[in-house]
């Protein structure tokens, strides 16, 4: 008989957002036509900008003519996407050539299809609160995962193990660092990335560095890509997105970047990644590639800008509440993400019940990021500017009456 991957038995039940749906369904029962106010979702709420709209029309015309039709793409992307990445990144001061870059269909795609890269016996280490693909990617594959919590002490910004002090088992094969972070908006400096990036060299770990919502970064002074770090193109892969930065969650693009330095084993990981992909895929969509092509020009980048200060703005209006109302809370600057601490120390899930029942308000609970998360609570800055500035006013007055 056929023997299925057994791992996936380890898995563990993620109800978080089935939990969520639960609750929802059952307050509409009790309530029919109550507005609820989502401030839970991760994803976008604004439509493509014009550039890209223009780009993607554009594209699809080319395939209607046997003169401009485009068949199979290149398996890594197309050259002139790989190279308006290269330039993005030059333009920041960060060298990468054209041929480091790979165009995907979206980060979580790639997240789990890097791990082709790895054996099967690494581990991996997660820093937690964190986006649970990461565990469960590597819980498919048989990994042995080393949870590493963080908290308020280190501002969700734990520094690598001391293998000295922790022990050999502190020592992971695969490191995933997400900055800014989603759920906690936290983001790592420069100072402690390049610990990090020291630590990955010092071990021979890789780190995948998940920069899904670098765009989101407004101080000069945070890295944006860990390539601005010295010592990164010897120990990392970024895998970066267009979903959160331009709005393509549903269109699905994303990239990554494997640079030529990395190699272990005498393996270099950009050419293993280059067969991969000219095996396992056929590329991405034409269309979509000259629609992500749009994002990194002049007038689109001015577009996806105000769309992200749109975001920004609803951070503010949520963040003042929180103010007001004396909430502790990280991130809702340089991240989409507000990461608050239960008022009163409540558990994440009697806070959820609190707001939607008296607010209306969805919002995720922290502790369904891992058990470091339990006490606190996710709003995201994606929703709309209506839902957003009246889940603000209710806030400021639920708040202070809220008694767990
Ligand atoms: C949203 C998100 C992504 C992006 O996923 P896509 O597949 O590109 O839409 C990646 N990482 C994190 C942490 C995210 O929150």
């Amino acid at each position: 008989m056929l023997k299925p991957n057994m791992n996936y038995a380890d898995l563990k039940d993620s109800y978080l957002f089935y939990n969520i749906s639960q609750k929802i369904a059952s307050y509409l029962e009790a309530h029919p036509g109550a507005r609820l106010l989502r401030l839970g979702i991760g994803d976008v709420t604004l439509p493509l900008c014009e550039a890209v709209i223009g780009a993607l029309k554009g594209a699809v015309d080319d395939q209607a003519a046997a003169e401009t039709f485009h068949g199979y793409m290149p398996e890594c992307g197309a050259p002139f996407l790989r190279e308006a990445i290269a330039e993005h990144y030059r333009s920041r001061g960060v060298n990468i050539s054209t041929d480091e870059v790979f165009v995907s269909s979206g980060a979580s795609d790639e997240l789990g299809d890097i791990l082709d890269l790895f054996d099967r016996g690494n581990t991996a280490l997660v820093i937690e609160p964190a986006y649970p693909a990461y565990v469960d990617a590597n819980v498919m594959a048989g990994r042995k995962i080393i949870h590493v919590p963080s908290g308020e002490e280190n501002g969700f910004l734990p520094a690598p193990p001391d293998a000295s002090a922790d022990g050999e088992d502190a020592v992971a094969d695969i490191i995933y660092i997400c900055s800014p972070n989603n759920p906690t908006g936290a983001v790592f400096g420069r100072e402690l990335l390049k610990k990090w990036v020291d630590f990955a060299n010092e071990n021979g770990s890789v780190i995948i560095f998940d920069a899904a919502y670098e765009a989101f970064i407004e101080d000069a002074s945070l890295p944006r890509s860990i390539f601005e770090i010295e010592g990164a193109k010897t120990c990392a892969i970024e895998i970066c997105s267009l979903s959160k930065t331009a709005g393509f969650t549903g269109t699905r693009l994303g990239y990554t970047v494997i640079p030529k330095a990395l190699s272990r084993c005498g393996m270099n990981l950009n050419a293993m990644w280059v067969r991969n992909r000219t095996t396992k895929t056929n590329g991405v969509s034409y269309i979509i590639q000259k629609g992500g092509a749009a994002v990194f020009t002049p007038e689109g980048r001015e577009q996806i800008e105000a769309n992200i200060n749109y975001y920004k703005q609803n951070a503010r209006i949520l963040t003042e509440a929180l103010d007001k109302a004396g909430v502790h809370y990280f991130g809702g600057r340089n991240a989409p993400y507000i990461w608050l601490r239960c008022p009163c120390g409540a558990d994440s899930w009697s806070f959820f019940d609190f707001l939607l029942n008296e607010g209306q308000i969805v919002g995720t609970p922290g502790s369904g990021f891992g058990s470091c998360g339990e006490g606190w609570f996710r709003f995201s800055t994606f929703g709309s500017r209506n839902d957003t500035e009246e889940a603000a006013k209710r806030l400021a007055r639920l708040i202070p009456n809220f008694k767990p």
